[in-house]
Parts: C-alpha cells; sequence; structure tokens
C-alpha cells in the first residue's frame, strides 16, 4: 500500500519534503499550491452544505482573479486546486483557465458535475489537454439517495454523463469524492463498485463536517443529524470500511479509506463526547500542520488563509498575494510551536496531508499507527 495514495490529487514525496523543509527551517516564501473557492455559490443543494445561499455575485471580479492568477505565478506557485460552491459556474472561468495556463499553473478541480455534463466535446478536450484532474462529487450510488443528498432531482443521472464525458475527453486522475456521515454509510462499498463500472481508478472519502464550508456562513443544524454520535454507529463505520477496502482490493480501484478509518473514528467520537481538545495531536506523536507553509486556500471574497476552516487570516481583494503570504507568518510560529487555532479540531480535508508529515518527521514515536496506514 502506498501511503501517498492516502492524500490523492494533493502530494507527491518531493513536495513533502519541501513543505517539511519550510517546516524545519520556518523558510516559507512561497505556496506551492493553493486551494481556491472561484464562487461560493453552488447550483446543487447539498442538504449538509450551506454554499446555495450564497450569492453569485459575491465573488471577486474577473479583472482582480486575473492579476491574482499572475501574482501566483510570480510567487511560483505551481498547482491550483478549483473548489467552491461550484467552480464550474463561474462564466468567466474559461478566461481565468487560459490565464492559469498561460502561467503555467496546473490546474485541478472538485466539482458536482451539473455543468461539466453539459460542456461541449471542445471544452472538455481543453481540460483534458492541460492535463486537469478533476474529482466529481457523489454520496450515493442510487440515484434516488443521491439526488435526495444533491438536492436535484436528476443530478445523478447528470454525473454519470459527466464521469463517462469526462472519461472520453482523456481527463487524466478522474477521481470520485463522496462525503460520508449516519445516512450513507453503507454507500462506501457500492461507491467503489461504481467506480469501477465506471472506469474511474479512484475513491476520495470524507467525513460530513459540523463546521460551515465557509467560516462567514453559519452551519447549517441539520448537519448535527449526520454526524454520527454513538458507539453503534462508529462501529458500523468501521465494518463498511473494512467492506469497503476489501471491495477495493478485489476491483483494484485507489481508496483513502485506511487514512479515512484513521482520522474519521477518533474524529466522530471526538464530536460525540462533545470535546473540546484538537483530536489530531492526540492521534499523531508531534502533530504538526505543513499545510500552512506549503499551501493556502483563498476564498470567494479573497480571504487567506492556510486553510478553508480558519476564521483568521488575510485577504487578497485589494491587496498582494505576497503581503498577505507573509502577514500569515504570526499563525504559523504558533503552529509550530504546536499552537493550534480553535477551529482546527475540525480538521479533516487536510488531515491526510499533515499526518503523513507528522509521521515522516516522527516515525518513531508513531510506528503502530504508520503499521496501520500500511494495512499491516
Ligand atoms: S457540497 Fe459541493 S456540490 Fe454540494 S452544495 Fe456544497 S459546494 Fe455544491
Ligand atoms: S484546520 Fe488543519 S489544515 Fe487547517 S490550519 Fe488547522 S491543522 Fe492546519
Amino acid at each position: 500500500m502506498d501511503l501517498l495514495e492516502e492524500t490523492h490529487l494533493k502530494l507527491s514525496f518531493g513536495k513533502l519534503r519541501r513543505a517539511l523543509q519550510a517546516f524545519e527551517t520556518y523558510a516559507s516564501p512561497r505556496p506551492v499550491t493553493l486551494d481556491w473557492a472561484v464562487t461560493g455559490h453552488c447550483n446543487a443543494r447539498c442538504v449538509f452544505c450551506e454554499a446555495p445561499g450564497i450569492s453569485a455575485k459575491a465573488a471577486l471580479p474577473t479583472e482582480r482573479m486575473l492579476t491574482i492568477v499572475d501574482e501566483m505565478a510570480e510567487m511560483g506557485v505551481e498547482e491550483v486546486l478549483l473548489v467552491g460552491g461550484e467552480p464550474f459556474i463561474r462564466k468567466d472561468l474559461w478566461e481565468i483557465l487560459a490565464r492559469l495556463e498561460s502561467r503555467k499553473i496546473r490546474v485541478s478541480a472538485i466539482s458536482n458535475g451539473i455543468v461539466i455534463s453539459s460542456l461541449s466535446s471542445n471544452e472538455l478536450a481543453l481540460l483534458s489537454e492541460r492535463g486537469s484532474r478533476l474529482s466529481l462529487s457523489i454520496d450515493s450510488s442510487q440515484k434516488a439517495q443521491c439526488d435526495i443528498i444533491r438536492g436535484v432531482p436528476g443530478i445523478y443521472e447528470k454525473l454519470l454523463s459527466a464521469i463517462g464525458r469526462a472519461r472520453e475527453a482523456g481527463i487524466r486522475d478522474l477521481s470520485l469524492n463522496a462525503v460520508i456521515g449516519k445516512d450513507n454509510l453503507k454507500e462506501i462499498s457500492p461507491l467503489i463498485e461504481l467506480a469501477a463500472q465506471e472506469g474511474i481508478p479512484f475513491v476520495h472519502f470524507q467525513p460530513v463536517s459540523p463546521a460551515g464550508i465557509f467560516v462567514n456562513q453559519p452551519p447549517l443544524p441539520i448537519k448535527a443529524s449526520f454526524l454520527l454520535d454513538d458507539e453503534g454507529d462508529i462501529a458500523a463505520l468501521v465494518a463498511e470500511i473494512q467492506r469497503g477496502l476489501i471491495t477495493a482490493r478485489r476491483l483494484g480501484i485507489g481508496t483513502d479509506l485506511r487514512m479515512f478509518e484513521t482520522v474519521a473514528v477518533p474524529y466522530f467520537k471526538s464530536f460525540a463526547r462533545k470535546e473540546s481538545g484538537f483530536y489530531l495531536q492526540e492521534l499523531v506523536s508531534g502533530f504538526r500542520c505543513i499545510k500552512a507553509f506549503w499551501s493556502g486556500y483563498v476564498d470567494y471574497e479573497g480571504s487567506l488563509k492556510p486553510c478553508a476552516l480558519l476564521a483568521h487570516g488575510g485577504n487578497i481583494a485589494q491587496k498582494s498575494l505576497q503581503s498577505e503570504w507573509k502577514n500569515l507568518d504570526p499563525l504559523r510560529r504558533n503552529f509550530r510551536k504546536g499552537r493550534f487555532e480553535p477551529d482546527c479540531r475540525y480538521c479533516f480535508c487536510n488531515a491526510g496531508e499533515n499526518i503523513l508529515a507528522s509521521l515522516l518527521a516522527h516515525p518513531w514515536q508513531n510506528r503502530s499507527l504508520i503499521r496501520k496506514l500500511m494495512g499491516s
């Protein structure tokens, strides 16, 4: 089992080494990658997501988006992961993609598939030629459940159409991305089977989060009902993950299920027990956040932070990426000392890369965790 497989879309050993170096020497002159929520709005209505309530107008204008790309290039950003909301609903996205291309910045995207299913062959070919990586979000292999969770009748068919068209266009590194909560635990294995059936090599799993997708949006109250909140639910999750691992091995599909199990179980337990501590510091000896040293997150209004969960950060709507990146130094200094923010207790999306870096830095103190992740 390749440990790096557990951080699909994001990490290579080269990047991991550079991130650790930046952490050790406290030299973080630039982000190597950025997650960029180019819009907060979304054309889906997922029951656990606040994005649909955000206006499409509440996003930075085209002109600033293009100069941000220039600033990224000047700082040496190598890859951008487009997120949202739904990134493909931005009317000027192709202009932004063209600028990213001309500045030699690689692009990956996470999408709900609605717009992708109706892209022209030429547009899909452009994505493919640019070597874009694409992850499509789907939380159930059953049409009825998928449509209910995603809040759009017919979205399941659109997703299947998006998968087929993206595959035909030759888009590299196609993957599925599933949010797992109480209602769709039993979908882990069927989603892996769906991936095999549709020719998709990888499925990424993440737990439903009690936090809002954007810090300026209060989390939807309904989220609590998706959390696994007792020992029975958590035991059922572990059993479904084991079933998923067997299915994945049988069908030759890559997943991050070992990391998902390692993290999701203490994550849900921590919320079930209403603990206020940071579960990752308890799970990993010498836990460190390298995300803040090699990467960053820009939201639809220009907030710049180490990741989406944090309330603090700069804003590049008016100021330059360079100056605002530098202004994150005090936060990084705290992280180096193991002082995390209260919002970090919701850390999951970036937990995989942070855990790998922490294991690499402290292998002896984390032998049993390493063995678990290696499946031995
Ligand atoms: S989870 Fe993704 S697809 Fe669903 S509403 Fe939120 S941003 Fe849109
Ligand atoms: S939430 Fe996780 S990735 Fe984000 S700053 Fe905290 S530890 Fe780092």
